[in-house]
C-alpha cells in the first residue's frame, strides 16, 4: 500500500523547553501548545516527531575538537545535540519525500556557531551538521539557506560560505553586518533597524528570486522571530509578517523546505510567529 506523502512535520522535544538555553527556552512550550490548541497538529498530513540526539561523530565533521570541549563545559551540550538531531531527522524526512516541509523547534540556536567558536545562544551549528549528514548519507550536493534572524549568521557563513554547493542569503540589521565572505553564492541583506513588514518582505522576494535561480535539493529557513518589534532583536516586524513570509516561500517552494527555529524569547511573539507559519504550512 502506498503511503501518502505528508504535508508538514513538526519536530519537538520537551527537553528543549526544560534544558534549553535560558533566554530562548521559555517561549518553546507555549508556542508548541499553541499549535496543539489551534488544532494545526491534528490537520491531515501533519505529524509530530520527537527527535533523538545526533551522534557526536557528525558534530566532529563540522566543529573543531576544542569547540566541542567548550560546548561540553557550557552545560548545553546535550540539548545542542538534541537540537541538531531534530534538524537532521526533520530534514531527512523532507529529502526522503515523506513530507513536504518541516518545522524544527530547537533548545539552542545554531547560526553563530562557527567551526571553532560559538556565542550568542548558539552552541552547535545545527544546519551545517545537517548539511554534512545529508551529503554523506543521502548524496545531496546543493542547498539553499535563507536566514531571517536579524543577527548576522556568522557561524553559518564561516562553515558553509566557502561551499559552492550552498547559497546563503543572510538578513541582518545594519549594525550586525559581519562583512565576512561575500562572493560565491553568499548574499547579505543588511536592512535598517526600523525596517517593517513591507520593506522586509520586498527583500524576501529578492531572496526567493536568488534561491529560485540556484538549483538546490533542500531549502533551509533559519527562522528567528527576534526580528519582531516586541522581541529582543532589531526590526519592527509585526505578527502579520510571519504567515505572509511562509505563504511567499510556499508559493515558490511547495516542498523540500526545512524551517529551523533560531532567536526569539517573547512567548506571545513565538505563539503568533510560529503559529502563523505552521498555520500556512499545514493548510491544504
Ligand atoms: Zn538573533
Amino acid at each position: 500500500m502506498e503511503v501518502q506523502k505528508g504535508r508538514l512535520l513538526v519536530v519537538y522535544h520537551e527537553d528543549f523547553a526544560r534544558h534549553g538555553f535560558t533566554i530562548l527556552r521559555d517561549r518553546l512550550a507555549p508556542a508548541f501548545y499553541e499549535l496543539k490548541s489551534k488544532g494545526y497538529l491534528e490537520r491531515p498530513g501533519v505529524r509530530v516527531l520527537e527527535p533523538v540526539p545526533v551522534e557526536e561523530k557528525w558534530v566532529r565533521k563540522v566543529h573543531a575538537a576544542d569547540h566541542i570541549e567548550g560546548v561540553k563545559h557550557s552545560g548545553y551540550y546535550e540539548v545542542a545535540l538534541l537540537s541538531a538531531g531534530g534538524v537532521i531527522q526533520g530534514a531527512e524526512e523532507v529529502v526522503l519525500d515523506r513530507v513536504d516541509s518541516c518545522f524544527c523547534f530547537v533548545g539552542a540556536a545554531g547560526h553563530h556557531a562557527s567551526r571553532d567558536g560559538f556565542w550568542g545562544f548558539c552552541y552547535l551549528n545545527d544546519v551545517a551538521i545537517a548539511v554534512e549528514y545529508l551529503k554523506k548519507q543521502h548524496g545531496l550536493k546543493k542547498f539553499a539557506i535563507i536566514d531571517i534572524d536579524p543577527h548576522y549568521g556568522d557561524g553559518t557563513r564561516d562553515i558553509l560560505g566557502p561551499d559552492p554547493g550552498v547559497m546563503h542569503v543572510n538578513f541582518c540589521s545594519g549594525y550586525s553586518r559581519g562583512g565576512s565572505s561575500q562572493g560565491l553564492n553568499n548574499h547579505d541583506f543588511a536592512l535598517p533597524y526600523n525596517a517593517g513588514d513591507q520593506e522586509f518582505l520586498s527583500w524576501v522576494d529578492r531572496a526567493i528570486e536568488l534561491v529560485y535561480g540556484f538549483p538546490h535539493e533542500l531549502l533551509f529557513i533559519i527562522f528567528g522571530h527576534d526580528n519582531h518589534r516586541d522581541d529582543y532583536g532589531s526590526f519592527e516586524l509585526t505578527e502579520e509578517f510571519y504567515p505572509e513570509f511562509a505563504r511567499r516561500i510556499r508559493a515558490k517552494f511547495p516542498s523540500r523546505v526545512c524551517y529551523v527555529l533560531s532567536g526569539g524569547s517573547n512567548p506571545r511573539v513565538a505563539k503568533a510567529a510560529i503559529g502563523g507559519v505552521v498555520e500556512v504550512l499545514s493548510s491544504p
